[in-house]
């Protein structure tokens, strides 16, 4: 008889969202009239830019004429997205990243669950508390993280990195150390950005202990400060020992499109001296066929002149709701974290309370639905996540709704 594996049966049902669905559900059929507003999305609602609706409609014509028709994408991407991106990604912000070290996939969440199987079962993995749960969730399932403690929702073998308003949710160096470290900036749940001499910092830690840094930029195109960098690759020294991952979906509104990147290093090598680059693009070959020809079409577009102004407009759209919601809050005496760089506001609960009782006091007494701090980790207790991705109209009811509570 065939056996599951048993590394995924260690994994804890996905219970925030599920929970959240649960409750809202329970609150809708006693209260039928009530109009929730929903400040958890961690989904875009505006739709596509303009141009990359043309970009789509004339692939799609090419399909329909032998000459222009397209079959299997290249593994590894069309390079004219690939030199899109190198150029301005990555030359334009004086970043050494060439168009063969960027892999096109289908988004951040598949890649930085898989980019994992690229290293030995034994390596440690290092996480900030609170955090996005794919970064662990995919590594439980790689047999990394030992055993589960449900009591600290912690895993024996994982390296947890306390992330709240003390550091400045930003991580200090772990007393052991790791040979994998994941980081996102502009952070999701916490909305905060690393400085550049915090990411610096970050880089020489990482290139001194031989450990490889998993970043996370989906959220780049929201900074709006000067001192956050936009890829991890401005920092020195990052060649030997960065991955980035970035998205369409945040920025251009790809979420349902479907479209990303990892960017991998030709310098990039373990202890032995291993490339990592050859065994992503040895992983993509066998276990990848491509992002469609239509969507990295799409892709271009998101670089063309129109396409830049089109996504300034909606990311200004969603900031202008965010600083909204952020200033609404900490007039209203609440302190107010996230915001400024990102779409998350993260805020501390008031009293005291717990993220799930705040839950349930804003859905009850608001009619607002958010998603609670401690679900992305222990450190995310007392704090909890609101997000900028609804309408405006919505996020002023919202904060109208929370002041009268
Ligand atoms: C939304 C999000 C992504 C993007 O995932 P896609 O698969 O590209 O849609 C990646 N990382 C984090 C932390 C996110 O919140």
């Amino acid at each position: 008889m065939f056996k599951a594996n048993e590394e995924y049966l260690k994994l804890p049902g996905s219970y925030l969202f599920s929970t959240i669905a649960k409750k809202t559900k329970a609150y809708t059929d006693a209260h039928p009239e009530a109009s929730i507003i929903r400040l958890g999305i961690g989904d875009v609602t505006q739709p596509l830019p303009g141009a990359v609706i043309d970009a789509l409609h004339k692939a799609v014509e090419e399909q329909a004429h032998a000459e222009t028709f397209r079959g299997y994408a290249p593994d590894l991407g069309y390079s004219f997205l690939r030199e899109i991106m190198a150029k301005e990604d990555y030359a334009a912000r004086g970043c050494d990243i060439g168009a063969d070290e960027i892999f096109i996939s289908d988004g951040a969440k598949s890649d930085s669950a898989n980019i994992q199987e690229i290293f030995a079962p034994e390596c440690k993995i290092a996480v900030c508390d609170p955090v996005y749960p794919v970064y662990v969730d995919s590594n439980v399932m790689a047999g990394r993280t030992g055993t589960y403690d449900p009591d600290t929702q912690s895993w024996s073998n994982v390296i947890y990195m306390p992330c709240t308003a003390q550091n400045g949710f930003t991580p200090d160096f772990p007393d052991e150390t790791p040979d994998m470290i994941y980081l996102c900036s502009p952070n999701n749940p916490t909305g905060a950005a690393m400085s550049r001499d915090s990411l610096q910092a970050w880089v020489d830690y990482a290139n001194r202990v031989g450990a490889v840094i998993l970043y996370d930029s989906a959220y780049e195109a929201y900074i709006s400060e000067e001192n956050i960098p936009h890829t991890i690759y401005e920092c020195e020294g990052a060649r030997t020992c960065a991955i980035e991952l970035r998205s369409f979906s945040k920025n251009a509104g790809f979420t349902g499109l479907r479209l990303g990147t990892t960017v991998i290093p030709k310098d990039l090598c373990d202890r032995s001296g291993h490339a990592l680059h050859p065994l992503w693009a040895r992983r993509h070959g066998t276990k990848y066929n491509g992002a469609p020809y239509i969507v990295q079409r799409a892709g271009e577009a998101v670089y063309s002149p129109e396409g830049k102004a089109q996504v300034r407009q909606i990311i200004e759209g969603y900031m202008k709701n965010a600083r909204f919601i952020r200033e609404s809050l900490a007039e209203m005496g609440y302190e107010v974290y996230g915001g400024v760089n990102s779409p998350y506001i993260w805020l501390r609960t008031p009293g005291d309370m717990t993220s799930w009782a705040f839950f349930d006091h804003l859905l009850a007494d608001a009619n607002v639905v958010g998603t609670p701090g401690s679900g992305f980790g222990p450190a995310g207790e007392h704090y909890f996540r609101l997000t900028a991705f609804g309408s405006y109209e919505n996020s002023v009811e919202a904060m109208r709704r929370i002041a009268k509570m």
